[in-house]
């Protein structure tokens, strides 16, 4: 059970086959006439335990959870679909039975109810059913178990993240103290191997990527951004304006986003998703197409409830964001968006509030980083007026939001660069310069004219784009 997915599951699932036992409920007080009054009976001696009960509940309750939590192990859980659905029911109607024997059994029933929750792909609208049928208590109990978990979880996040395999670690750094005397810190990313210049310290894919809008459709892939032979090009089934370099790519895309995004051809110049694409197009704007991707893939990602600890938005939560005021533009952005999503992802118009867009825009202008893979050293691309961290001599043909290099700062005298060593999305991350363990990595967020800026230049660029003063070495020795 995840944070986010809570604040997903708002998303609704897209369907599922798992869905009928969401009226596990309805259907056992339709068919159970015992069940209702028994119900009944216990809300009520509930309320009146509730009230005699307060004062020793807190203490009990947090021990409760506790010891609760400390008796679930993650072996526990089935990872199948089928066995997923099947464990569901099973705590389901065990946790029934034990808090219909009363104050008793409810510990026994908030484990059940728990667990129920861990594997239930929409796990909001659980949570909603709970609310309406299992005693307060109990209800309490779970959503105590609930957040201790999440709590845990988000300790818990640096330790697995990013993967040791990828030699990097995020860190904290102090970055000076508030006119009120609180310490502000920052995070960055560090090598946990020595490295020589030259070398790969890891390759990443990222969460979701967009071609320049001018790009699209032509001689670029809309999933990987690889430039592709005329030959080779692989069209979507349904529409004409995106092509792919491989069936692999046209067939992830497709589940990812695509699916939904799709113009579909019709001859209806008006649908939401043409509304959407002639936006991207007319304005020359990726985010928002880069948004409603993230909004389709997340879903997606939910409703396979996979298993997989930290899902996307756990990965993009933690991330610095750029504060964006709302302008007639954001709002026409997410007008768009609530309609070419609306009718496929139930519950997504209510997601998409102007504070979530509005945030997740910021993240993409602080973190999204420019991507080079045109095989053409000299071609022009219509610049786009959105921002992106810009590291490289190579044309850019798209910008692409990553997990782990996000956490990268800016050094006017960078240790690291980015480069597209498959000519596609997946980014390396290479040493410039030789690397000492234990070393925070920096790349240089903007283009700096082969050194031609001056300090006051660079620093001005800097906080004009991304808001900061450069404290880099190089910066401070110029002073
Ligand atoms: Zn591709
Ligand atoms: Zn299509
Ligand atoms: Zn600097």
């Amino acid at each position: 059970m995840k944070t986010s997915t809570i604040v997903a599951a708002t998303v609704g699932t897209i369907a599922v086959a798992t869905i009928g036992y969401a009226i596990y409920f309805d259907q056992k007080r339709r068919n159970d006439p015992d069940f209702r009054r028994k119900l009944k009976k216990e809300k009520k001696r509930a309320l009146k335990q509730q009230k005699e009960e307060e004062k020793k509940k807190v203490t009990k309750t947090a021990k409760t959870v506790e010891e609760a939590l400390a008796s679930i192990k993650e072996d526990e859980f089935p990872t199948s679909m089928e066995a997923r659905e099947k464990f569901c029911m099973e705590q389901l109607s065990t946790g029934e039975a034990h808090f219909t024997r009363g104050p008793e059994g409810y510990d026994t029933a908030a484990i059940c109810f728990y667990k129920a929750l861990k594997v239930y792909p929409a796990p909001a609208e659980l949570v909603m059913v709970y609310q309406k049928t299992i005693p307060p208590e109990v209800f309490t109990l779970v959503m105590g178990m609930l957040s201790m978990d999440v709590h845990k979880k988000q300790e818990k996040y640096y330790t697995i993240f990013p993967p040791k395999e990828m030699n990097v670690k995020v860190d904290e750094l102090p970055e000076g103290i508030t006119a009120e005397g609180q310490k502000v810190v920052r995070r960055g990313l560090f090598v946990t191997k020595d490295f020589a210049a030259g070398e790969t310290i890891y390759s990443e894919t990222p969460i979701i990527s967009s071609l320049e809008p001018s790009l699209e459709g032509k001689e670029f892939c809309h999933y990987c951004l690889k430039q592709i032979a005329a030959e080779d090009r692989v069209r979507c089934a349904t529409c004409s304006k995106v092509v792919y370099c491989s069936e692999t790519c046209q067939k992830t895309a497709t589940t990812e986003f695509h699916a939904v995004l799709c113009t579909k051809d019709s001859e209806d110049a008006s649908t939401p998703e043409r509304a959407l694409y002639d936006y991207t197009k007319e304005t020359n704007n990726k985010y928002p197409e880069m948004i409603a991707k993230f909004l389709v893939r997340m879903v997606h990602e939910e409703t396979l409830n996979s298993g997989e600890e930290y899902n996307l938005f756990d990965h993009i939560e933690r991330l610095r964001f750029l504060e964006v005021r709302p302008s007639a533009a954001e709002e026409k952005e997410i007008s768009l968006l609530k309609v070419a999503l609306g009718s496929k992802i139930p519950g997504i118009e209510e997601f998409i509030n102007e504070e979530r867009y509005l945030t997740l825009k910021g993240k993409l202008l602080y973190n999204a980083y420019g991507i080079s893979t045109s095989l053409d050293a000299d071609r022009s691309v219509e610049p786009s007026p959105e921002q992106y961290r810009s590291v490289h001599d190579a044309p850019v043909v798209g910008a692409g939001f990553y997990r782990v290099t996000s956490y990268v700062s800016h050094s006017c005298d960078p240790n690291a660069k980015i480069v597209f060593l498959e000519h596609n999305n997946n980014m390396s991350v290479v040493a410039s310069k030789d690397i000492k363990a234990g070393e925070e990595l920096h790349v240089g967020f903007i283009d700096q004219k082969n050194g031609t800026l001056s300090t006051e230049q660079r620093r001005q660029e800097l906080f004009q784009h991304y808001r900061f003063k450069c404290m880099c070495p190089l910066c401070e020795s110029s002073q």
